[in-house]
């Protein structure tokens, strides 16, 4: 995503309360005291609690030196356009060009028509909004000789003259949130102003491509749009919490992305508080301006080929790497312990890292640089697209990340065979949505946030199993490059034993940049969540299965058991999701599932699938539940409900997922890809600490005898007998060839790594299985 590079900007979004008018002035004194740039203003001209926002704007100018105001945002259909352009060219001059000009379509219909007796339509007020910004600039372009004329369909102006002219070129940032009003700032205003706590879909980065894309059709470009945010959830913290709750210095990391790969250069809080508006100025804003010099400078230098950090950044460099032999067309994608934003690529979801470099590729060819780079440097490689491997080797301490989070594309190559195209560092959230808009879905996981390359190489469990198997099933071609640093095209008629093994076990074979699937016809689904008390927790989960096994194969259901709190119940919370619209078969589906225990809560409803995959766009900081162990159940007996009874009880483990798997899942010949678990119907995880490794060890180790097989994606243990459980002969040995002929030297050996040798594997022969 882009970095317009806009010189930063740093403000304050302030409530107008009238009754404590002098505190209102404080904040807007106080915002230039503690060094920041801007005040803005909100514009609810029918609140008779808010001060007239024009008159305050006035007032601030005058109290303050440097200051730039604004109205954030101007309530246009209150301010007629003719006169809105004389008050704010005053205001421009007489602040001696400190004004600029939010601008909105208006909110609060009902309040404004009972002052105007006008009730205008979201279009109309859209093409309001275009006609008044022409009117604007009319009014002030004392420039052009004659009378300004304006004959609109909102707007009549026969003739008025033009000016005062203001002191400098007055920006007109519009708040904006779905396309037509995107596609408005992109042709003819000066910024994007929207709250951050108000985007939704379009997300940001949809909706600078809507902007992006209307700049270009109407010849301008794109960089030229300013793009500001409001944040109104902030506030500082002796420990961090979460987004932009913490420190300043977690203020100054989190606020970075935004600023060099969200787009945004101007940020104004939205909190009255003079202890935060101080500390935003006087410690995260220094810190943040040096930090976004530094990248840029960084960016811009290292695309000429040379590289300048400062003496600080550079000692943080690690020996055994050889910064000065990195490729100059990755130099501006690489990033190093000393750069500032290293912290928001270091670490993964479910650990902390701290790599040396950090190559974020951009297309195919910095893929093929960066493996070629990589492999003459002796520290491990990882590979990385969403960050959410549960083995956490997508980062590393002292090596190199492959990061291929820049290369997200979603595109439906052909809506008539469904066929879709995925590049890696996609979200499946994202995949979702964008897929949503045609009617399609792809299935995947429980989790929006996951990425496309991790999961699309390992299986993809998630709630459309039943109905539609898993993600891996879908794929019929990839693009992928080999440890020799060929970029191959890979499908059933081209390198076909690649294709069988990229399918489980690819993670092992190179780096995919595309995956081109089928995907499938979906719109909404029925979706119901239940929460159960689990104390008969080996009742709750027998039933649970034998209830999934009968249930038609449009239900995949999802079970989570958490072991009680503070001496409380355990708690089961069930998903079941209905692949299909059709609600009386949904709700008849999901009324099985009522006598499953004692339900404590429940809801049902008919949502598009993609609003279950909501992806949160979490920054990764190890956050997730470290040891995890997987198995894979034909059914869940009674012995094996005995041990996850104990298991739930003993407190050994935080918390126990199963999944229903079978359906579709089970109609793929096992033989057909290197993911060959094609009988069992349930998939089960236990998780815990990493405190509490060996307890947790210790309690799987009873359930172990019951388990047939497992899935990578949910273990954490790299013990190298479990690759057997992964990959069950004769999988496993023909893995080894290919990996023999494929990846000889052992490149991809980050994550659960497949070696040519099997002498080192125990002999499991032994081990046998319980029901
Ligand atoms: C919160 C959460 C929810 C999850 N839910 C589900 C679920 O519902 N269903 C399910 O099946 N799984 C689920 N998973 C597991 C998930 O599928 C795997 O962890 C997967 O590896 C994550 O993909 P990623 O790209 O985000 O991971 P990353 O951490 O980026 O990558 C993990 C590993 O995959 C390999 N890899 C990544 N990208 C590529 C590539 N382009 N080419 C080759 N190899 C690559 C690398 O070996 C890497 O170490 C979940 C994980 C989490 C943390």
């Amino acid at each position: 995503m882009p970095d317009y590079g806009h010189e930063l900007m740093l403000g304050t979004f302030i409530t107008p309360t009238a009754s404590s008018a002098k505190d209102v002035v404080s904040l807007a004194m106080l915002t230039e005291e503690a060094g920041l740039d801007i005040a803005t203003i909100q514009d609810h001209p029918y609140n008779p609690d808010f001060l007239d926002t024009y008159t305050l704007l006035s007032w601030v100018a005058a109290r303050t030196s440097r200051l730039k105001v604004a109205a954030n945002v101007t309530n246009l259909p209150l301010r007629p356009p003719q006169v809105l352009a004389r008050a704010a060219a005053t205001l421009d001059i007489l602040s001696e060009g400190r004004f600029e000009m939010g601008l909105g379509a208006g909110a609060f219909a009902d309040a404004a028509h009972g002052m105007t007796g006008r009730r205008p339509g979201t279009a109309q007020s859209i093409d309001a909004l275009g006609e008044a910004i022409d009117i604007l600039r009319g009014v002030w372009d004392t420039g052009t000789r004659g009378a300004f004329r304006h004959d609109g369909e909102h707007y009549q102006v026969p003739g008025m003259k033009r000016g005062p002219q203001p002191a400098h070129d007055i920006s007109i940032w519009l708040g904006a949130y779905k396309p037509r009003m995107l596609a408005l700032t992109g042709a003819k205003a000066d910024g994007w102003l929207p709250t951050l706590e108000y985007i939704q879909s379009p997300n940001v980065a949809e909706s600078h491509k809507w902007i992006d894309d209307a700049a270009t059709a109407a010849g301008r470009d794109p960089r030229d749009i300013r793009r500001l945010l409001n944040i109104f959830r902030a506030s500082f913290l002796p420990t961090g919490r979460a987004f932009l709750q913490g420190p300043p210095d977690q203020w100054v990391n989190d606020l970075l992305p935004l600023i060099l790969e969200h787009g945004f250069s101007t940020i104004l809080l939205g909190q009255d508080d003079p202890h935060l508006i101080r500390t935003f100025g006087e410690e995260v804003g220094p810190a943040l301006r040096e930090a976004v010099a530094a990248e840029r400078n960084i960016r811009t230098s290292g695309s000429s080929g040379s590289r300048e950090r400062s003496a600080i950044a550079l000692s943080k460099r690690h020996d055994r790497v050889d910064y000065n032999a990195l490729p100059p067309q990755l130099r501006p994608k690489a990033i190093e312990p000393g750069d500032a934003l290293y912290d928001s690529v270091r670490h993964t979801y479910i650990r902390t890292g701290s790599p040396a470099l950090v190559i974020r590729a951009e297309d195919e060819s910095d893929v093929v640089a960066a493996l070629a780079y990589a492999r003459t440097q002796t520290v491990p490689l990882s590979v990385r697209s969403g960050g959410h491997g549960i083995s956490g080797r997508s980062t590393n301490d002292g090596g190199i990340v492959l990061d291929l989070s820049q290369m997200d594309g979603v595109e439906v190559l052909d809506r008539a065979t469904r066929r879709i195209r995925l590049q890696p560092g996609a979200r499946w959230g994202d995949v979702a949505r964008t897929l949503a808009a045609q009617g399609l879905a792809m299935s995947s996981g429980d989790y929006g946030d996951v990425g496309v390359g991790g999961l699309a190489t390992a299986g993809g469990l998630g709630y459309l199993a039943r109905r539609y198997g898993l993600t891996i099933d879908h794929v019929v071609a990839v693009d992928m490059v080999v440890a020799d640093g060929r970029l191959l095209r890979v499908d059933n008629d081209h390198h076909p034993d690649l294709f069988w093994a990229v399918r489980g076990a690819g993670g092992n074979f190179g780096v995919v940049t595309a995956f081109e699937l089928i995907a499938e016809e979906v719109g909404e689904v029925g979706y119901a969540s239940l929460t159960v008390d689990a104390t008969d927790t080996a009742s709750l989960i027998e039933t649970w299965g034998r209830l999934v096994e009968a249930a038609p194969r449009e239900l995949t259901s999802f079970l989570s058991l958490f072991p009680g709190r503070r001496r409380g119940a355990p708690m089961a919370q069930i998903t079941l999701v209905y692949a299909d619209d059709d609600v009386e078969a949904a709700q008849q589906a999901f009324n099985e599932f009522l006598d499953v225990g004692p339900v404590l809560d429940g809801r049902a409803e008919l949502v598009p699938y993609h609003a279950i995959v909501a992806p949160p766009h979490n920054r990764h900081h190890g956050q997730g539940l470290e040891e995890e162990h997987s198995g894979l159940l034909e059914h869940i007996t009674p012995g094996a409900a005995r041990v996850i009874h104990k298991m739930i009880h003993s407190g050994d483990v935080l918390v126990m997922q199963f999944r229903s798997a079978g359906g579709a899942v089970n109609e793929v010949p096992p033989e057909a890809m290197a993911y060959s678990h094609r009988t069992q119907n349930f998939s089960v995880l236990a998780a815990s600490a990493a405190s509490q490794r060996v307890r947790l060890a210790s309690a799987w180790s009873e359930l172990y005898p019951f388990v047939d097989g497992m899935y990578l994606s949910f273990e954490t243990s790299t013990n190298p007998e479990r690759l057997l459980d992964a990959f069950p002969e004769p999988v496993l040995s023909r893995l080894r060839a290919l990996k023999a002929t494929w990846d000889p030297d052992g490149i991809f050996n980050r994550n659960f790594p497949i070696t040519t040798l099997a002498a080192e594997l125990p002999d499991l022969e032994a081990t046998t299985r319980a029901v």
